[in-house]
């Protein structure tokens, strides 16, 4: 019918040509490394099972995630790849993961207690990786608890309750490749490998980088790089994009052109005034879309071939561009880029840097009503 046929007004169009490419890119940097394709949070909001499939096919040969929940989605759908998942709490539901055959990265004892119990009751080995804090002091095991969760490890992994296999640690400076903290990471990391293998736990892979780290710092690839953002298209380092290709657009249809007469206010509290008689065009993305209210004012849209500049406030649903003369001759129905994909078009980092923010936290915001379809 006609609202079902009807062009979305917002959407976000996802490439997965670009996926593959730079599932590529960061294979090449990788060498003889195998390629973890990240795909946490939906994807960083660019949709998680159709982002797996396209990274598993570029040759991606595992996925991370987060959660449980997210490994078991994929599951779901059909995705047999390894997954490893690592930040649950103690009473997640480790007994689906275990069946399911979903690697789990502990980062305590009370985590691997879990573990242990889910497996005794589902009478399943459970495969598990460790998790290991080398300077982050975010998740991962702690120096304080470290020889506990080795001795608990080695003693499931001798009863079969547990299969060893991994141990992974995350970089906290990975964006700024010579910072020596990434080289005092890298060798706690070592260390830590070492000590696993000594209380009978070798394991079969070692991994550190993620997408900066796979992209500056090859000596750190080890058995496996585990990049997120850089599979999306976006550079994890400043002044060189590697190739990448972004894999979101966020776009939306003109609503409205209407003209503004010199004098006149827009948007909510004035806070631009034209200074001559101007046309301005309606796009119906605000921040309930996942535009940043702080933005407003600070970004432009492309339009056809033309970037326009926001003005005015961002408000729930809409914002306002000026087409100036509009001498491209904008029509409402016409399609606005917010960023993305678009050579030489508005890109997250730009919105990033006008926030103060970073390119993840750009791409992870449209939501709501936002489309989402792939190309
Ligand atoms: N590995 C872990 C443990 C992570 O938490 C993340 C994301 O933050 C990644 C890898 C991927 O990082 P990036 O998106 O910077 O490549």
């Amino acid at each position: 019918d006609a609202v079902s046929s009807a062009e979305p007004q917002v959407e976000t169009v996802i490439d997965l040509d670009a996926v593959q490419h730079n599932v590529r890119v960061l294979a090449d940097h990788a060498g003889a490394a195998a390629v973890m394709a990240v795909v946490k949070a939906d994807a960083y909001n660019h949709g998680a099972v159709p982002v797996a499939r396209a990274a598993l096919a570029a040759g991606a040969a595992e996925l991370g995630v987060t959660t449980i929940a997210e490994a078991l989605e994929l599951r779901r759908n059909g995705i047999d790849a390894p997954i490893l998942t690592w930040l649950n709490t103690s009473d997640a539901d480790y007994g689906s993961a275990i069946e399911a055959g979903i690697e789990i990265g502990v980062s305590s004892v009370a985590h691997v207690r879990a573990v242990e119990q889910a497996a005794r009751r589902t009478g399943t080995t459970a495969t598990v990786t460790l998790k290991v804090d080398t300077g982050l002091n975010r998740n991962g095991v702690s120096d304080a608890e470290f020889p506990q969760v080795l001795k608990l490890l080695s003693e499931l992994v001798a009863e079969e309750v547990v299969r060893f296999r991994a141990v992974f640690t995350h970089l906290a400076h990975a964006d700024q490749p010579r910072h020596p903290v990434i080289d005092r990471q890298r060798d706690r990391f070592l260390a830590a490998v070492a000590a696993a293998t000594e209380h009978g736990l070798k394991p079969e892979l070692v991994h550190m980088a993620n997408s900066a780290a796979t992209l500056t710092r090859p000596d750190l690839a080890f058995d496996m790089v585990r990049p997120g953002i850089a599979i999306y298209g976006l550079s994890p380092v400043e002044g060189d994009d590697y190739g990448l290709r972004p894999v979101m657009t966020f776009r939306a249809r003109v609503a409205l052109v209407k003209e503004v007469a010199a004098g006149e206010g827009v948007s909510y509290g004035h806070e631009w005034i034209a200074a001559q008689d101007t046309t301005v065009a309606l796009i119906p993305a605000g921040y309930a879309d996942g535009v940043p209210r702080g933005i407003g004012g600070r970004f432009a849209v492309r339009i056809g071939e033309r970037d326009y500049p926001n003005i005015g406030r961002v408000c729930m649903d809409q914002l306002v561009v000026d087409l100036g003369a509009n001498p491209a001759g904008v029509r409402e129905g016409d399609t606005a880029v917010l960023f993305g994909g678009v050579p030489g078009g508005p890109h997250a980092q730009q919105w990033a840097d006008a926030l103060g923010s970073i390119h993840y936290e750009i791409v992870c915001a449209p939501r709501g009503r936002v489309v989402r379809r792939y190309t």
